[in-house]
């Protein structure tokens, strides 16, 4: 059974479905209606199921404090502002990012299914999670589907030492013959939570991943966390090709925040402040539209049979596919629980006993 990342006595399992009820438990104590709070709970429980750590249930703190500041509206108004057959641009009124991003992304799948292709702009939303979440809602309409945001500033430009630009995701979903492909990136070398998970076990950074407050490439976490920043996709300078992580992230500001009347990473704030302002780009294209559905899934299955089938270097097991090791950590998951580190658990519980729902269990308790 395959698992991403390093789970010891550290962790506590937690089955799936009890991790989701106690998300929708916390989020509906607080005042956030059913629906919008069983979509929160499926994003998070999501990323933790395929092994993303960093953008699991140990981001529900956030989400809290930014619904206890008032920084969350829990009754937005997630309204068109315009629209034609084949896009619209949303206004958010910042709604939980998870609850506004997943209305666009159905709008924008409604759109291609009418007219080949549905691109929807949104602006006022707040922290939407896993960006792949989204993506992959359209690959399983038959559709590529194509997910963006903008983030708070973390990121600085090859050449810059100021945090300027966000670590703004891109995800990418195609239906195949198999699990869909699934590429959902950072556009840094790391998103910020995995530093948090380093931070919080005590460990340092690997080299090249974050520079401090005077821009020398550090390993010592806690001089990132005092004024420093991570860097782009492809590292320090131009050599590794930091310029184009640079550029990817510009790229998902100018579809997220500029095109939506929003604004760019350096002018996003933290989901418990008001008016975090965060931006999202969504895109659905119906394949139908372009060649058989049939036709694109069988030849699909064709590419990555070749690809994984390549001559393969000899210090790595295998060639893996985008989405692979997602997908098969999420089967794992399914059967044995989701590892919950204990850290993450007591601050969990924490909240519970907080807004007064039923903590989560530990192994021992559950036998
Ligand atoms: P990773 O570096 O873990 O993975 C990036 C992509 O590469 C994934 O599609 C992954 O698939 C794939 N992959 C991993 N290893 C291989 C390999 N050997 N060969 C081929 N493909 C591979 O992602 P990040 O750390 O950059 O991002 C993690 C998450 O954080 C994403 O979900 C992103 O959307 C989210 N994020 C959200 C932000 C926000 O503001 N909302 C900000 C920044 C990030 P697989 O999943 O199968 O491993």
């Amino acid at each position: 059974m395959f698992e991403k990342g390093h789970v010891d006595e550290s962790y506590v399992r937690i089955p799936k479905d009890e991790l989701f009820s106690f998300v929708v438990n916390v989020l509906t104590k607080l005042g956030v209606p059913k629906n919008d709070a069983e979509i929160v709970a499926d994003n998070l429980v999501m990323a933790d199921l395929r092994g993303i750590e960093s953008h699991g249930v140990q981001r529900l703190k956030r989400y809290v404090d930014g619904i206890l500041s008032g920084g969350i509206n829990l009754h937005p108004n997630i309204r068109i502002v315009r629209e034609g057959l084949s896009y619209a641009l949303i206004d958010g009124d910042e709604g939980l990012g998870q609850v506004v991003g997943y209305n666009a992304m159905k709008l924008a799948i409604e759109k291609a299914k009418d007219s080949g292709v549905g691109v929807v702009a949104v602006r006022n939303s707040n922290h939407y999670g896993i960006a792949g979440y989204y993506a992959l809602m359209a690959a399983e309409e038959g559709m590529i589907g194509i997910s963006m945001t903008n983030s708070r500033p973390l990121v600085a430009p090859t050449g810059g030492v100021e945090r300027f630009l966000g670590t703004n995701p891109i995800a990418l979903a195609a239906p195949t013959n198999g699990k869909p492909f699934l590429l959902d990136m950072a556009t840094s070398v790391v998103p910020i939570g995995k530093l948090e998970v380093y931070r919080r076990k005590g460990k340092p950074i690997p080299e090249g991943w974050a520079i401090d407050g005077d821009g020398n490439v550090t390993t010592d976490v806690e001089r990132v966390f005092a004024g420093g920043a991570l860097l782009p996709l492809g590292g320090f300078g131009e050599l590794f090709g930091g310029h184009k992580g640079y550029g990817l992230s510009v790229m998902v500001d100018i579809l997220a925040g500029i095109l939506s009347g929003g604004t760019w990473s350096r002018h996003v704030k933290n989901t418990s402040e008001k008016h975090s302002e965060v931006d999202h780009f969504f895109m659905a294209i119906n394949i139908e539209a372009f060649v058989p559905l049939q036709e694109f899934r069988e030849n699909m299955g064709a590419m990555i049979e070749e690809l994984k089938s390549s001559r393969k270097h000899e210090d790595f097991e295998k060639i893996w596919i985008h989405g692979e090791k997602g997908f098969l950590t999420m089967e794992t998951r399914l059967k044995v629980g989701i590892p919950i580190y204990r850290k993450v658990m007591e601050e969990l519980n924490g909240i519970a006993e907080r807004v007064g729902v039923e903590k989560l269990k530990s192994d021992g308790e559950r036998e």
